[in-house]
């Protein structure tokens, strides 16, 4: 039964930092550090969503649907 505790322990640690560590803003596409200036990887031109704007889909109002 130590296995399986030690394995509960573990895994909460493995939890515990995944939620602790800052989550560093890199490129998704090619791992280079992000300029939070530019909304595009400077490297290999990823384009970052923003993180702070949640995005829920659809949603009544959206002014970016404007077919013009
Ligand atoms: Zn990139």
């Amino acid at each position: 039964m130590v296995i399986s505790t030690v394995f509960a322990v573990l895994l909460l640690v493995v939890v515990a930092v995944y939620y602790l560590v800052p989550k560093r803003q890199c490129c998704p596409g090619c791992g280079a550090d992000r300029d939070p200036e530019s909304p595009l990887c400077t490297a290999c031109g990823w384009i970052h969503d923003d993180p702070e704007a949640p995005d829920d889909g659809d949603e009544e109002g959206e002014e970016e649907m404007v077919y013009e």
